[in-house]
């Protein structure tokens, strides 16, 4: 069992401000979780950046991920390095996920900058069920539409700020490895914890 946070902003984002040496010390003294999904707005630069960083440290597994904002709400990729044009429609982002063999995480779909109804169509992997900027009306009607699509439902804290790292996180039935995450998250080995009442 591994804990991940699926869901972290670096100061790459332009309403982050994670500095990602700041990010790996605290990923590193954890004393639970043991992984982080980078993902960005639209960038992987503050991926690049945290991986590098963790290189100098054994047992850290950094997810490479975006959140793209596409012109229905954001979506996040995990498992890419690479990301699509911005504000594209989301039906593109979809494709540009599948041909990368990317994991699609439908994230707090029920925020202003969430996808909405579309969530409840569009092909996807997992949907974020526990967002600690959604209310827990928007948490929980996430919930419930991972439910009725039968889709895993994870978490991540989506800190933009320090403080805001792993207070939400996903446990993963995997082996200590990217691959073996991702393919958990698909698979639905997982379960979404949150250390704060939300
Ligand atoms: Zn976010």
């Amino acid at each position: 069992m591994i804990c991940v946070d699926l869901h972290v902003h670096t100061n790459a984002s332009s309403d982050g401000s994670i500095n990602p040496k700041l990010l790996v010390d605290k990923l590193y003294a954890h004393p639970i979780v043991k992984g982080v999904a980078i993902t960005d707005h639209n960038t992987l630069d503050g991926y690049f950046q945290v991986r590098k960083l963790a290189a100098a440290y054994k047992d850290l597994l950094i997810i490479p991920g975006v959140e793209v904002a596409t012109r229905e709400g954001d979506l996040i990729l995990l498992g890419v390095e690479e990301k699509p044009a911005y504000m594209s429609p989301l039906e593109t982002v979809v494709d540009f996920a599948k041909e990368r063999g990317a994991v699609i995480v439908i994230p707090h779909p029920f925020r202003v900058s969430g996808i909405g109804n579309a969530a409840e169509t569009i092909p996807a992997d997992a949907v974020e069920i526990m967002n600690q900027w959604a209310t827990p009306q928007q948490n929980k009607l996430a919930e419930q539409l991972a439910k009725a699509r039968n889709l895993p439902g994870v978490a991540g804290s989506d800190a933009h700020k320090l403080e805001a790292l792993f207070t939400i996180y996903t446990e993963v039935d995997a082996e200590p490895d990217v691959a073996s995450i991702l393919d958990a998250v698909r698979k639905g080995r997982v379960r979404a914890v949150s250390t704060r009442h939300i």
